[in-house]
């Protein structure tokens, strides 16, 4: 890929003048020249065909066009020893197009003539962040300025202390010595914007971060009187005296919450827009947890609809949910900002995650497999060092050999769209006001189990917002909602026109019971399509009867209908000829049990005429101690799996057990393998891929204009589900069959990381070939 001499664009930079009016003018000067001018803009010179391509007419800015970046966290000891000659080599040994350098914020890296804007403590004069901007811009690197807005000392808390959050009793909210300003005060309307202008002012840089932009946090209530003012003024009410999800103050409280963040990142948008130009984007950072994002207010749909890219910080995997997390983060960050915008994600080359030692290295293999499985879901790399200084140097050598092959392969990695027929729905809405204070139980575990299983299955999903199920429904065959308590009566509109329109469905759990705020619903809002309704009173989730329930795990299990029944009296009694001879396939793969292991709780429902019931409740007997390990009840009404046909031939299937829970929280086999032919059952066992052979293997696949793109990431090692990985364990040989879409052959194929050349076997639409061994992963493109 050629680059021009220098990619900054002074132009770009070019300072406005503040008022109304001029930026006005300035703004659409700028828009003109955006299609205009193509000497200051990169021309990206591959897939002429490709869609972006088409619609920029070839003109990129800098945010779309970079896709390497790195990060050293600069520490407060740094400025006296930073040495930029020895990081400028290592930019350019792994080939990346932009830096993330410590600007402003807490402390300022550069002589900051803003009041109390406070110098590094070693900075000693030395205008770091200056040094380290121009060399970048020399190099013709890009520079992300980041700022971390959310703390400050002392000296700057006696002088406004009206500018910091305070607990119901007017104490201060602090983090070890720092005070945590407030969101609603003018530290956010007034200072960090006269921080980013003289930024603007004195470098120039491209853009900016924000490690910290959304203020305190869901768990601390704010009552400083710029809040109560705020919040009085647009709701006529005082700040809720704390936490109670039934209490509407609160609810509005969460709401008024969200909206100051998205004001701030508009604030933040339009001052460095007007003070930098066009480009000079303000972009923060995100995080890859959806609770994550909902404890700091960051209303991810409404920060992507307003993003041109998301910095995500999301350093390594968390044990429970594997390396496959980060590709799953990619997916449904893209289907919120569009595939044709950038993820760049903070990827850790420190001991992140459990334990964390910030000057070790991560363990090599566990750092790049976190890295493969990001570049898989789409997300750019951008490695992360915390200190310029290290006496653990082999940190240095883990990041390169990923990004020199992503440079030589990035055309296969950005400018694609996913191809997948599964969509797997989910809301942050339902992460709040369903999830309350039980996110994991109610909302991440069911999640967990369903894409865990579509993993494992090898079934390329897609993570679809409810707010897009129509925008999106054509893409799909099968959606399922993962016990979606919280569903608005839109969603569940847009839903029933998906199965009206022949759509086919899976939910689990509690899938629509709730209303927009948590409140209890008489019966499933889509009971007509569940062929199933509550037949007692629903409770209210502030019940603890109910959250106890999703928290234990009991000893029950579910009923396999109908009964084979060919040994239930054990070996003596064999002879006696089965009850009932066939199964559902939904049933495939159990025909040696009647039972099946559960560990949730049913309660009765009432079916509709047409229903299949294939599995009821079995309730709880002891475990201990064994004498006492028998069955009372062994079969009850309690439907636990129902099917109900639409009448249009497509096919919804009710989980009202909780299988996709129990497999998130526990890996049991059974309820991956019962889920999977849910899944497969639903699709008619339609899907593009078919991948044979061992080992967990996470497939994704792209289509580009003339050809398909299909990762496969190899899962398969003694760390899958703990940190770190340290060996790699190779599987294969693995045979792939793909179905080719129009326009392309299907019968050339290329694999990007053994570097082979295959020849596919085209036949009745689909393409055959091996891949023989698969170490970390492989991508074969399709022609
Ligand atoms: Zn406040």
């Amino acid at each position: 890929m050629s680059k021009p001499d220098t990619i900054y664009d002074n132009k770009s930079t070019e300072k406005a003048s503040g008022d109304h009016e001029n930026r006005r003018t300035f703004l659409k000067k700028a828009c003109v020249a955006a299609v205009t001018i193509t000497g200051a803009d990169f021309i990206f010179p591959q897939d002429p065909e490709s869609e972006y391509q088409q619609k920029t007419n070839g003109v990129r800015p800098w945010y779309r066009r970079i896709t390497r970046w790195g990060q050293t966290n600069i520490t407060e000891a740094d400025p006296a020893t930073y040495d930029i000659k020895w990081w400028r080599s290592y930019w350019k040994r792994t080939r990346i197009g932009g830096i993330i350098v410590n600007a402003g914020g807490i402390v300022a890296y550069y002589p900051s003539s803003i009041p109390l804007h406070r110098q590094a403590e070693s900075l000693g004069g030395r205008d770091l962040f200056g040094e380290l901007c121009r060399s970048a811009h020399e190099d013709g690197l890009a520079v992300f300025a980041r700022m971390d807005s959310n703390r400050a000392d002392e000296e700057f808390y006696n002088a406004h202390s009206d500018w910091f959050t305070v607990d119901k009793s007017g104490k201060p909210y602090k983090a070890g010595d720092l005070f945590i300003t407030c969101i609603n005060s003018p530290y956010y309307n007034d200072h960090i914007p006269s921080v980013i202008k003289e930024i603007i002012d004195l470098y120039h840089p491209e853009g900016f971060t924000d490690n910290s932009w959304s203020g305190l946090g869901r768990d601390s209530i704010c009552y400083c009187d710029n809040c109560r003012k705020s919040f009085r003024e647009k709701h006529g009410m005082e700040i809720p005296p704390g936490a109670d999800w039934d209490d509407q103050a609160y609810r509005l409280w969460i709401r008024w919450n969200y909206n100051r963040r998205l004001e701030i990142w508009d604030l933040n948008n339009q001052v460095s827009r007007s003070a930098g130009g066009r480009d000079c984007i303000w972009a923060g950072m995100n995080s890859g947890s959806i609770s994550g994002q909902s404890r700091s207010f960051r209303d991810y749909k409404e920060i992507c609809a307003r993003a041109e890219i998301i910095m995500l910080d999301s350093q390594a995997r968390n044990d429970a949910e594997g390396f496959q997390q980060n590709g799953i983060s990619g997916k449904m960050i893209h289907s919120l900002l569009g595939w044709e915008k950038l993820i760049p994600e903070s990827m850790a080359m420190y001991q992140a995650g459990r334990p964390t030692f910030r000057l070790s290295s991560k363990p090599v293999n566990e750092a790049r497999m976190w890295m493969t499985e990001g570049i898989a879901g789409g997300i750019q790399p951008w490695w992360h060092h915390v200190g310029a200084y290290h006496e653990d140097r082999r940190m240095y050598n883990t990041a390169a050999p990923v990004m020199t092959w992503h440079e030589a392969n990035e055309r296969y990695l950005i400018d694609r769209n996913p191809v997948s027929n599964v969509g797997v729905v989910w809301s942050q809405q339902n992460m709040d006001f369903y999830g309350r204070d039980a996110t994991e139980q109610r909302v991440e575990l069911p999640w967990r189990g369903i894409t865990q299983a579509l993993i494992r299955s090898r079934i390329p999903f897609l993570p679809v917002h409810a707010d897009h199920i129509e925008r999106d429904a054509k893409k799909f065959s099968l959606l399922i909602l993962p016990n979606l308590g919280v569903m608005t009566d839109d969603q569940v509109v847009s839903v029933r026109k998906y199965v009206a329109g022949g759509g086919n469905l899976v939910a689990t759990g509690e899938s629509s019971l709730y209303n927009e705020w948590g409140d209890p619903r008489p019966d499933y809002a889509l009971s007509d399509l569940f062929g199933a309704h509550i037949t007692g009173k629903v409770p209210a989730l502030a019940e603890d009867k109910n959250a106890r329930q999703i928290q234990e795990t009991s000893h029950t299990y579910l009923r396999i209908l109908p009964e084979i029944r060919s040994r239930i009296d054990g070996p003596h009694n064999s002879s006696e000829p089965p009850v009932s001879g066939v199964r559902h396939p939904i049933l495939k793969g159990f025909g040696e049990t009647d039972i099946f292991p559960f560990g949730g709780t049913l309660n009765p429902l009432k079916t509709d005429k047409g229903t299949e019931i294939l599995m009821t409740f079995i309730p709880a007997f002891p475990i201990y101690p064994p004498e006492t390990s028998w069955m009372r009840i062994p079969k009850t009404d309690i439907p636990g799996l129902i099917l109900n046909g639409s009448g249009k031939g497509n096919r919804v299937a009710f989980l009202p057990a909780d299988i996709d829970r129990q497999f998130g929280r526990y890996n049991l086999p059974d309820h991956c393998n019962l889920l999977a032919n849910i899944i497969r059952w639903t699709s008619n066992d339609n899907f593009p891929l078919i991948v044979d052979g061992p080992g967990l293997i996470d497939c994704h696949i792209y289509r580009q204009a003339e050809r398909l793109v299909l990762h496969f990431v190899n899962l398969t090692n003694a760390g899958a589900w703990r940190q770190p990985v340290d060996e790699l364990i190779p599987v294969g040989p693995l045979r792939i069959s793909m179905r080719i879409p129009d326009g392309i052959a299907g019968n050339d194929i290329s694999l990007l990381v053994s570097g082979r050349k295959l020849e596919g076997v085209v036949d009745k639409g689909w393409s055959r070939f091996e891949i023989s061994t698969l170490l970390d992963h492989e991508v074969a493109v399709i022609l």
